[in-house]
């Protein structure tokens, strides 16, 4: 951790698709635990943000520090590493292994990390029980619904305990009731585990979910508290 206290700085973040700006210096700041909702119109530059955050993205410039260390100064395989052990993903769409069971999903993760089948697939079917969908561990993605198939997204990213759970939009394909419940489960099961939440949304009622919102317009990021 920074003397600041952050877990994961950003500092001068900018990064250009051909003459499209998608950040055009954003600074970001996330305390480990914390539930940060980023907010903003599509096209703004949330999940471009995002990205680099998590290291899928390289910034063109700017700075990203996880940890004491400088995300963009580690080797490619260095990156891919610290995102299997230490980040968490859920996205709109779930983007679920199709061919693998909804237990065999949530284990994927442990698996890629060396652990044992057994104690992999124990430690999913706990997170598939935390999460209330325990009764579909056995089915293929094809074969639940939206709201279950985010759930069994959320098991799967806190799965390997993350020390911080990237959402893109994890209710945008829901319907209210279901966005509702599943951006509970998602923030009370990452408050659990002590895991901090950077939540791209467009969920009216973020605020009760997140402990700080920031929104993004044009590339550029305005905290909401003023903090970072
Ligand atoms: P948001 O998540 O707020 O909808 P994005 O980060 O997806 O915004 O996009 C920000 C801008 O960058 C948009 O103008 C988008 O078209 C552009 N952009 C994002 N990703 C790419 C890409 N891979 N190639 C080209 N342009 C992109």
């Amino acid at each position: 951790m920074s003397a600041t206290g952050a877990l994961l700085t950003a500092e001068g973040l900018r990064k250009t698709y051909g003459r499209t700006p998608a950040l055009d210096g954003v600074d970001f700041r996330i305390r480990p635990g914390e539930v940060v909702a980023v907010m903003g119109p599509s096209g703004s530059g949330k999940s471009t943000l995002l990205h680099c955050l998590a290291g899928i993205v390289t910034p063109d410039a700017g700075t990203i520090t996880y940890d004491g260390r400088q995300l963009t100064a580690l080797t490619d395989a260095e990156r891919s590493a610290l995102r299997r052990t230490d980040f968490g993903f859920v996205f709109q769409f779930g983007q679920l292994v199709p061919e693998l069971t909804c237990l065999e999903n949530v284990a994927l993760p442990l698996r890629l990390n060396g652990v044992r089948r057994k104690t992999a697939e124990r430690q999913a079917r706990h997170w598939l029980d935390r999460l209330d969908v325990a009764k579909i561990a056995d089915h293929r993605p094809g074969e639940i619904s939206g709201g279950q198939g985010q759930r069994v997204a959320i098991a799967r990213a806190l799965v390997t305990t993350p020390r911080i759970v990237f959402a893109d939009e994890p209710t945008g394909a829901l319907d209210s009731l279901n966005g509702e419940r599943v951006m509970n489960l998602l923030t009370e099961a990452a408050r659990d585990t002590r895991a901090a939440v950077v939540l791209v949304t467009h969920e009216a009622r973020v605020a009760a979910y997140s402990d700080r919102e920031i929104t993004v317009r044009d590339g550029i990021a305005r905290d909401l508290a003023g903090a970072t």
